[in-house]
Order: structure tokens, then C-alpha cells, then sequence
């Protein structure tokens, strides 16, 4: 197929509540979404970016420029047939991984659409339903952040994931776990710590973590490889693991025992895919993390995660955890901590162009 057209769009939405990390602080989101036309079909995509450059380097702006410029003159007017032709038309574009996924995922959409088959069954999944988890950002007033864990154990989320921070850690989960002995619980550090806090840490292995996530720098794999040899808790990358070749290193230098695959962090379902498969091969669980993704990504998160070796609760939770209405129909919805994985075609989600112009701030089309 041929594509025809392309278009962005930089879509606002608000999360209900403020989430802190320890390398950044949002509400307000602006995601691109991408639509890409190709014999009559539409594929949409999202770059769930944030506004600034303190997870990874990318910001919405830079994904704009590089969509632009970059990734849909190299796509406009040219034939494909599969994923990997279409990741061929873009290949000397370096990094910019948000920017890319957003892209390759509309392809992956149009490719479902067109062919009537769910995005899940196009990469292999085997899950009809997904097991979710919570994740709950930085929060000051710990008898607080206990209600709300309340409230998400109750909504029956299958797993807790907090983010924590130098100075709030310890005394935190001591009171979490105090109140919740066997809840499935992990952390996740966004690169708060260094080798110098490795007895710190160790500290954390009396509480029963599930895992510790990303607790060193974003770009490392040697220090975490040091780090998990003195710790019992495994060690999950997210920030580190940005390709297949970066979840080579990692597990080979025994930086983790677990990796987050978030497809946007990646540069989209096809690399994903393929760390999923590596981790399978050798028998390293992982699990989907998510960006306050709207409806597109999140669909495509549901779809990832149906894979086999996706056996931990990820952070795709339903988009009612985050926003008061989503830009998709059908809504993707939790139900006693999990997802349905979508039957229809493509993503299985379609974009109601009303609610994505209402909060677009931003467009810009493109035709051969
Ligand atoms: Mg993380």
C-alpha cells in the first residue's frame, strides 16, 4: 500500500491528579497523534511525549520536528506491505524513539485495519485479557497515598507500583507494608540514586519488592550490574532499555532480572516485540509500563501486553485512573484489575475526531 497522507495532531488532556516521579512532575499532556492514509484505510498512532526532557530526552516538540522533517517525508508517496518495509523507509533516522513509535504504531493500525485482524493477533499474542497494576506518583502525606492504595486494591488492581525518591523511601514503605503485608508492591526510582546509596538500598530488601525500578542513571548498565549483584530485590530497567541491543547489554552485564517494555520509550510495537521475544528465550519476565498514554497508546500497550512473556502486571490501567474522557470509543476500561484485549480490527479503538479537535492545539497535514 501506498501512503497517501499524513497528519499530525498535538492533542491536550488533563490528568485528573497531579503525578510526581522523581525526574518530573505533570498534569497537563500534550501527546502527538499520528494518522497516516494508505488505499483508502486510516491508521492512527500516538508519541505519548512529555513537555520537557527529564525522563528521556525527547519532548513533544522534539517529536514534532523529527515527525515532520524526518519520519513522514521519509514515509509520504512510498509503498509498503509489512512492519518491517515500513521500518526500512525511516532506518538512517537515529534515536528519537517517541517520535518514531508514534508513527510505526499508526502503520501497525492501518495494516490491522486493512487486513481485519486485531494488532494483538498480528504480533502474536495469546491473551484474551490483560492483569493491570496501579501506579501511584510521589506523594508528601503517606496516610494519603495509603487511601489511595486502598481505593486501587479495591478497584482490584493487581498490583502496586509507588514511586519513590531520596528521602522518601524507607519510611514510606515501612508504613505501606506495615498496613499492606502481602500486597504485590514495587518501586520505581527514575534514576534518584547512585553507587554511593547502594546501603541505602539494601535496605529495601527487607520489605519484599517485587522490584526495584530504574533506581540508577537513565543511560547505565555497569553500576546496575553492581548494584543487583549486592541486592536480593531484581532490579527492572525502564529508562536504560531503549532497544532490543540495550536489553542485550543489560542482561548479558546482569544489570536487571526484570525489564519494563514501554513502546514509545522503544520506537514502537516492532522493537517491543522483539525485546519481549529476547526476555522469553531467557526466561526474563516482563511487563508493560505505560506514559499517561490517551486511548491510542494505551491501545497498543492492551495489545503488546497479550504476548506470553508478559506474565507481571503492568501500568496499563484503565484511562478512567487518569482522565475524566478519552479521545477513543470504545473506552478501555479495567474490570477487576484487568483489560480486555480488543477483537476488532487494527487497534481496536477509533478516534472520535470531535473530542480530538476540541482538544487539539496543533495540526498539520501532509499529502504527495
Ligand atoms: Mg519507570
Amino acid at each position: 500500500m501506498r501512503i497517501e497522507e499524513a497528519s499530525l495532531y498535538a492533542v491536550q488532556n488533563r490528568l485528573i491528579v497531579p503525578f510526581a516521579a522523581s525526574s518530573h512532575a505533570t498534569q497537563e499532556l500534550t501527546h502527538i497523534l499520528v494518522r497516516i492514509r494508505a488505499n483508502g484505510g486510516v491508521g492512527w498512532g500516538e508519541c505519548p511525549t512529555l513537555e520537557d526532557p527529564y525522563y528521556l530526552g525527547e519532548t513533544t516538540k522534539t517529536a514534532w520536528h523529527i515527525l515532520r522533517d524526518f519520519l513522514i517525508p521519509s514515509v509520504l508517496g512510498k509503498e509498503f506491505e509489512t512492519i518491517d518495509g515500513f521500518l526500512g523507509l525511516y532506518g538512517p533516522v537515529k534515536g528519537n524513539t517517541f517520535a518514531k513509535a508514534g508513527l510505526e504504531m499508526a502503520a501497525w493500525d492501518l495494516l490491522g485495519r486493512s487486513a481485519g485482524r486485531p494488532v494483538a493477533d498480528l504480533l502474536g499474542g495469546e491473551r484474551d485479557e490483560i492483569f493491570s497494576g496501579v501506579s501511584l506518583g510521589i506523594d508528601r502525606d503517606t496516610n494519603r497515598l495509603i487511601g489511595l492504595i486502598e481505593v486501587h486494591l479495591g478497584q482490584g488492581y493487581r498490583r502496586v507500583k509507588l514511586k519513590v525518591a531520596k528521602g522518601h523511601d524507607v519510611d514510606v514503605l515501612e508504613k505501606v507494608r506495615n498496613r499492606f503485608p502481602d500486597v504485590p508492591l514495587m518501586v520505581d526510582a527514575n534514576s534518584a540514586y547512585t553507587l554511593n546509596d547502594v546501603d541505602h538500598l539494601k535496605a529495601l530488601d527487607s520489605f519484599n519488592l517485587m522490584m526495584i525500578e530504574q533506581p540508577l542513571a537513565w543511560d547505565d548498565y555497569v553500576d546496575h550490574a553492581k548494584l543487583q549483584r549486592a541486592l536480593k530485590t531484581p532490579i527492572c530497567l525502564d529508562e536504560s532499555v531503549r532497544s532490543l541491543a540495550a536489553a542485550r547489554h543489560a542482561l548479558d552485564l546482569g544489570s536487571c532480572r526484570i525489564i519494563n517494555v514501554k513502546v514509545a520509550r522503544v520506537g514502537g510495537l516492532r522493537e517491543a516485540k522483539l525485546i519481549h521475544d529476547e526476555c522469553l528465550r531467557r526466561d526474563v519476565p516482563v511487563w508493560c509500563g505505560g506514559m499517561h498514554d490517551f486511548g491510542v497508546g494505551r491501545a497498543a500497550n492492551v495489545a503488546l501486553s497479550t504476548l506470553r512473556g508478559f506474565s507481571i502486571p503492568g501500568d496499563v490501567s484503565g484511562f478512567d485512573k487518569y482522565f475524566v474522557e478519552d479521545i477513543v470509543d470504545p473506552p478501555i476500561v479495567a474490570f477487576q484489575g484487568a483489560i480486555r484485549a480488543s477483537r476488532r480490527p487494527g487497534l481496536g479503538h477509533d478516534v472520535i475526531e470531535s473530542r480530538l479537535l476540541a482538544r487539539c492545539a496543533a495540526a498539520e497535514r501532509f499529502v504527495t
